[in-house]
């Protein structure tokens, strides 16, 4: 048989992104199916990102992640942006038909798969609160719009934010999401099934921060999520743990969105154990 030694090229564009954990997954998913492909964390700043992207064509790279702050400057940079990712406004993962990259967005879809496969979860007809209303507020509750959700609130510290999230999920989605203004703590009422943390309080190095919820009124079969990855258990989830409420940390979405871009890169199912293992011990 000829020698081949190419390698497939896939990676991530961000600005810094030394602590991006991404490659851990993706190859630990390369490795457990003996694929010859290689992830690659490259540092991009902002001027440099159509050079960049004009690189991923030429090199021929199977597709990229974006992460901040490239995942909306990237879209005009694309020859088409899927439906989700034009709705969301943002691209988290980039993937080649041919000669064309095509812009997807699965951050909402990984936290959707980590709800349904690690917490057992249905969000269709749930009472859902988002605190935050940033870029992964923003993918989150446009899949919970998908996916038929009961209620919405959106609780954020910048009425801009949140009231810009609301307006486009009642225009793009049909959806009346309310919007309520985050000053002092939040309080979660009984009425609440699902309560996640989209904001960036207790992403490492800032571990001991956590939002200002009051869950005094909260009901007891609550559901706690965090989409913080790092640390694995954020201050916020030990806090709802203690009270004993169900919980599901960041490490899910996180492997969920990985696994959804792997899938769409390799065709294959992607290995999804081995990815999440690799993780939790780069986390450790
Ligand atoms: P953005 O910068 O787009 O949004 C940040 C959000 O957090 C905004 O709503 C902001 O409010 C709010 N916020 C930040 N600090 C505070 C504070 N001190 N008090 C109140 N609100 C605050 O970030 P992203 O949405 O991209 O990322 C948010 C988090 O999601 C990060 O921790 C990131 O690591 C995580 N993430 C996890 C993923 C996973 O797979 N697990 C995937 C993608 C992101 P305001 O609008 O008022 O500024």
């Amino acid at each position: 048989m000829a020698a081949n030694y190419k390698l497939e090229l896939v990676g991530v564009l961000g600005h810094p992104v030394a602590e991006n954990p991404s490659c851990v997954m993706e190859e630990a998913g390369f490795a457990a199916l003996g694929l010859p492909w290689r992830y690659l964390t490259m540092d991009v700043a902002p001027a440099d990102l159509p050079d960049a992207i004009r690189g991923v064509r030429a090199l021929g790279m199977q597709g990229v992640n974006l992460t901040i702050p490239h995942k909306v400057a990237v879209l005009p940079l694309l020859d088409e942006v899927s439906p989700d990712a034009a709705r969301i406004g943002a691209v988290n993962t980039v993937r080649r038909e041919g000669k064309r990259l095509i812009g997807e967005n699965t951050d909402g879809k990984g936290f959707l798969r980590g709800l349904r496969q690690e917490a057992g979860v249905e969000p269709a007809g749930r009472n859902v609160l988002l605190l935050g209303a940033g870029g992964a507020a923003r993918a989150i509750a446009f899949e919970l719009a998908a996916a038929g959700v009961g209620r919405l609130a959106i609780v954020n510290r910048s009425a801009e934010r949140g009231a810009a999230l609301c307006a486009d999920l009642k225009e793009r989605a049909g959806l009346a999401a309310r919007f309520e203004l985050w000053t002092g703590r939040c309080k979660v009422g009984s009425e609440v099934d699902i309560l996640v943390n989209c904001t960036s309080i207790g992403l490492f190095p800032k571990v001991s921060e956590m939002p200002p919820a009051d869950l005094e009124k909260a009901r007891a079969d609550l559901l706690v999520c965090d989409v913080v990855p790092n640390p694995a258990e954020t201050r916020f989830i030990k806090a709802a743990r203690a009270r004993g409420l169900k919980t599901l940390t960041g490490l899910p979405m996180l492997v969920g969105q990985g696994a959804i871009g792997f899938e769409m890169w390799t065709g294959r199912p992607a290995p999804e154990a081995a990815m999440k293992a690799a993780l939790a011990k780069a986390f450790e």
